[in-house]
């Protein structure tokens, strides 16, 4: 029996709000969407949940299909690699206690990078907080925003091109689960697992070809292929590896309001895509408007 699909289109599979380091609160956010002449939107904050209860409730007075999905953080040595997770059960122990423990090392390992900053600059941890939603997943964009409102960086961007990036010598890592570990937990809470911008020159991308094997045994669903910061020749690479493995591709914006220029819908994911993940999700369902 073939059946109507329930979600509408356009898809856009990735975004944040003030529950990270987006710059929207999630109904903000949710209308945005709307405006953006998007059906469906999935509300994808590192390593948080907490945008999932405004978010549904919003999409279903304004007719938008929701998906609830997190971008959880992960590490391969001094990499971080993002893996996004859709329609996973927010309730699920391991996970939670995953991504607490995340949260608690990402502010952590800010104050640690805000205290050799301010060495050199006259910036506070209390400018970062004057920037961060309480209880939101702190990053270096909170820190960013903070350089800005101090008057030492123009605006996020450059911030990352130069306080922020890793080779400044202000830059720490933090804590996290490895990928394969990241997909098992997500996997295990009944979600779908697609790895994010996975080829975007950054040190991991070599380093996560080697473990594909492991990854895609463990239930890896998709790459994120369609989305800007991917590289073409990285692209070239993985699509190899999507046609070996039998992986699914999406594409999003990874919208961050006015946080970053990525615009709503600017990429977006097959009809096809969506349906095969809601088929293999048992964690939680979308809220259809
Ligand atoms: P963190 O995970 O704390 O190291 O910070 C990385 C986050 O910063 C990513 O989730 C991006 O959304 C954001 N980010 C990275 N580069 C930029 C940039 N050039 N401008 C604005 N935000 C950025
Ligand atoms: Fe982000
Ligand atoms: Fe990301
Ligand atoms: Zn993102």
């Amino acid at each position: 029996m073939s059946s109507a699909r329930l979600f509408r289109e356009p898809i856009d599979l990735h975004t944040h709000s003030r529950v990270s380091d987006g710059t929207e609160a999630p109904a903000e956010l949710v209308r945005a969407a709307k405006d953006a002449g998007l059906g469906t939107v999935a509300l994808t904050d590192h390593d948080s949940t907490a945008g999932w209860a405004e978010a549904v409730a919003e999409a279903s007075r304004v007719g938008v299909t929701f998906i609830p999905g997190m971008e959880l953080s992960t590490r391969i040595g001094w990499s971080s690699v993002h893996l996004l997770a859709y329609l996973f059960d927010p309730e699920n122990v391991d996970l939670l206690d995953a991504t607490a423990r995340i949260r608690e090392a990402r502010l952590h390992r800010a104050e640690q990078m805000v205290e050799r900053i301010a060495r050199d600059y006259d910036v506070s941890w209390d400018d970062v907080l004057a920037q961060t939603e309480p209880g939101a997943t702190v990053g270096r964009p909170h820190i960013a925003d903070a350089l800005v409102a101090r008057g030492l960086a123009d605006d996020r961007s450059a911030a990352f091109a130069g306080i922020l990036h890793w080779r400044a010598g202000y830059y720490q890592p933090h804590d996290a689960p490895d990928p394969l570990e990241a997909v098992r937990l997500v996997v295990a809470a009944g979600g779908v697992p697609v790895i994010a911008h996975p080829a975007t020159r950054s040190r991991a991308d070599i380093q996560l070809d080697e473990e594909f094997d492991a990854l895609v045994d463990a239930g890896l669903f998709g790459l994120e292929l369609d989305h800007r910061e991917n590289t073409p020749e990285g692209r070239v690479r993985l699509e190899r590896l999507v046609k070996r493995y039998g992986l699914a591709v999406t594409g999003s914006s990874d919208y961050h309001g006015a946080g970053k220029p990525n615009r709503l819908g600017e990429n977006t994911t097959r009809p096809e895509v969506l349906e095969a993940m809601i088929a293999r999700a048992t964690g939680t369902t979308p809220t259809y408007a």
